[in-house]
């Protein structure tokens, strides 16, 4: 086992440090907990486009740079570090375009993935439904051919970033008839079709992120469909392990631990700063020995991916330790800060801009999107514990 990063690796991280601290510096963005998934910058994707850095280890005839899913993991930490503003391009580079190169039709991937990279399509996850979610295989909306198109009606519902991308990736039933996970086709539909509605839906945290969209007989051209009719079962499965495996798991509040470290340094109770005080640094000590774990399981994954095997139960595992400890994170900032620390962003006494309250309402929602830690633990018990299915 060999811990080190390649020189190239280095370099890499080196750039995208520098960039980062450049773009800081010209006050492009400010850094911010959860903007890999709410931080929507069109200038800020393009920035990062232009520099290469979407579609990074897609193959380079599609417009990509051929590097490895380690190579991605580093600049995607980088980004999470800063609390940089990704959102637009994250689930595109993450998920959608690694689909496409496996599944989709030559046609699909010389229009889409240039269309990516260059941080012009921006694209969303239409899979949960209202009675489909963890048993997603029972999902309702329905396409039904007619002539070169297909009609959909139907609902999804949790679809974060709707409001704001150009594509919904979107799995439906084509065939009622066979047992449910065999009728079930993919499809990459444009947002501004007649019959698609989207309708943000408000969270715990007052945010409008994620939406309902509902499709009333939207005609979509037979070219939108994803690889074969009815096998958009087994392509789901092999996009979740992708959904699963980022660093966006553990390290989506990074720039609240960093402002929990630095306050603790600058904020003085009885004459002494709070890093000086035992209890405060051992919490402390104790999330970076969790991030430092996380971050191990989380390169596994990709390491697991480089070397062309399928990380299933590793992606599991990462996503279940990652999300646990962003709810700690969460809950040790409040616990630090004290009662002021429940005060969301806006009360003129409330420290470090919210974010701890703001994490806590958040980071509940980590373990139930992209599968919730129940699912994900029974996933780890029957394929790396090889219990029986239950
Ligand atoms: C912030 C956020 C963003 C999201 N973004 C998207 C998105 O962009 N696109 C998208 O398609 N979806 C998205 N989702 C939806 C997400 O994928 C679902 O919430 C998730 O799959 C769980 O489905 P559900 O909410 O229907 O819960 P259910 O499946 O109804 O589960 C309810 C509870 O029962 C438990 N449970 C269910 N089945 C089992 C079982 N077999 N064994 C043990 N326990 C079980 C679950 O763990 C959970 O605790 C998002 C969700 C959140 C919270």
């Amino acid at each position: 086992m060999d811990f080190k990063f390649s020189q190239e690796q280095e370099k890499l991280r080196e750039e995208v440090r520098d960039f980062l601290e450049e773009e800081l510096r010209q006050g492009s963005f400010e850094p911010s907990c959860d903007a890999w998934i709410m931080g929507h910058s069109p200038e800020f994707t393009r920035k990062v486009a232009q520099r290469g850095w979407i579609g990074l280890n897609w193959p380079k005839e599609y417009g990509g740079q051929g590097r490895s899913y380690i190579d991605r993991l580093i600049l995607t930490e980088e980004m999470l570090r800063y609390g940089a503003p990704a959102a637009c391009h994250w689930f595109a580079d993450r998920q959608i375009g690694r689909s496409l190169v496996a599944f989709g039709t030559e046609e699909q991937r010389r229009e889409l993935l240039p269309s990516i990279v260059r941080g012009e399509a921006y694209v969303g996850l239409g899979l949960s439904e209202p009675e489909a979610g963890s048993d997603l295989a029972s999902l309702q909306t329905r396409a039904i051919e007619d002539g070169d198109d297909f009609i959909i009606d139907g609902q999804k519902v949790w679809t974060s970033g709707a409001q704001s991308v150009n594509y919904i990736y979107l799995a439906v039933r084509t065939d009622p008839e066979v047992p449910k996970h065999k009728g079930i086709s993919e499809f990459i539909v444009e947002t501004n079709l007649p019959g698609i509605t989207i309708r943000p839906l408000t969270d715990i945290t007052g945010g409008q992120h994620f939406n309902e969209v509902f499709f009333d007989s939207a005609r979509v051209p037979k070219k939108c469909l994803i690889g074969e009719k009815d096998r958009g079962w087994y392509q789901i499965v092999s996009q979740l392990d992708y959904e699963r495996s980022g660093m966006e798991r553990l390290m989506g509040n990074y720039p609240l631990l960093k402002a929990l470290i630095d306050f603790t340094k600058e904020t003085k109770r009885n004459g002494k700063p709070l890093s000086q005080e035992a209890l405060i640094r051992h919490k402390l000590a104790q999330l970076e020995i969790e991030l430092e774990v996380g971050r191990l399981l989380i390169y596994r994954v990709a390491l697991v991916m480089d070397e062309g095997r399928v990380p299933n139960w590793e992606a599991a595992m990462a996503k279940t330790y990652g999300t646990t400890f962003e709810q700690c994170l969460a809950s040790t900032a409040i616990e630090i800060l004290g009662l002021y620390g429940q005060l969301l962003g806006g009360s003129k006494l409330v420290p470090i801009q919210g974010m701890a309250s703001q994490s806590y309402l958040a980071s509940q929602g980590y373990s139930l999107q992209g599968g919730t830690s129940e699912i994900l633990k029974n996933i780890i018990a029957l394929r790396k514990l090889e219990l029986p299915s239950a």
